[in-house]
């Protein structure tokens, strides 16, 4: 088993709300500089760039999982991940079918444009893509599993986009596979943010829009035996000794941690 260092929500310049540094090369430079292992791209209801993102990582060791942070009817994200951009192509079909027709106003949101590898421009993306779809948040969970995916409760310290705010509270029955916290929050503070989630399995990510976002103090930190989706699912259930290695409320490393056998979390 090995120690990898992983960010599951990471925009590019698909995101209209993203800076126009986030290009599919760029990122994955400084994902080499700053030794983060594994990265979802999680672009605004949309997949679309993770596929050149994941092509542009080829050779360089850097594994990409295509995603997309879906916002709901309710105006709640889910990040939602897939085993291959395939199955992440089909899922984003199911919600396309679900976004208004509104058009984009780059002057007012920003650009929404799909690239290549070598950041080529593709096309700049008309639909609107921050918006909610016409499915509820636990409509999209469901529907992800049924996809082959995993899904994610996005941000659920802030007090916008997140099932807590807009909800009041998780329902435990709810099938969600993770939560995600803001990377800036202190352990001590996951801890507590952990305890209201009932001890759900909680990740840390960037939710980087910027490159300078993208930083190793920001990723969540996984025993693996090796960088997967099916590896990350595993740890996710705490199953064969993969495992999420945060919140820790103490200084030690989260190597320490597991070497000495202390892990304070599934
Ligand atoms: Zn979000
Ligand atoms: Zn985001």
């Amino acid at each position: 088993m090995e120690l990898f260092h992983m960010d599951l929500h990471i925009h590019t310049v698909l995101s209209p709300c993203a800076e126009l540094d986030m290009g599919a090369p760029d990122i994955i430079r400084r994902c080499i500089e700053e030794h983060v292992d594994i990265i979802a791209i999680t672009d605004h209801n949309s997949s679309r760039n993770s596929r050149a993102v994941k092509k542009a990582a080829e050779g360089s060791g850097v594994e990409v999982i295509c995603g997309l942070e879906v916002q709901s009817a309710e105006d709640i994200h889910v990040l939602c991940l897939f085993p291959d951009p395939e199955r992440a192509a089909l899922f984003e079909e199911w919600v396309n079918e679900r976004l208004p027709w509104i058009l984009n106003r780059p002057e007012k949101f920003g650009d929404q444009i799909e690239i290549d590898e070598k950041n080529n421009i593709i096309r700049e993306h008309e639909i609107l893509l921050v918006q909610g779809m016409n499915a509820t948040a636990d409509e999209i969970i469901e529907r992800a599993a049924v996809a082959g995916g995993l899904s994610i409760l996005a941000h659920i310290d802030r007090p916008v986009y997140s099932y807590i705010a807009v909800l009041g509270m998780i329902p435990g029955d709810l099938k969600v596979d993770a939560v995600e916290l803001s990377g800036c929050l202190s352990g001590d503070e996951a801890l507590e943010w952990k305890a209201k989630t009932g001890g759900r399995t909680v990740i840390r990510t960037s939710d980087a829009h910027r490159l300078m976002d993208i930083s190793l103090d920001r990723t969540t930190p996984v025993m693996l035996e090796r960088p997967s989706f099916r590896e990350i699912e595993m740890a996710f259930k705490g199953e064969s000794g993969r495992k999420i290695l945060w919140p820790w409320g103490d200084l030690r490393t989260p190597m320490e941690i597991y070497q000495e056998g202390d892990l304070p979390m599934k």
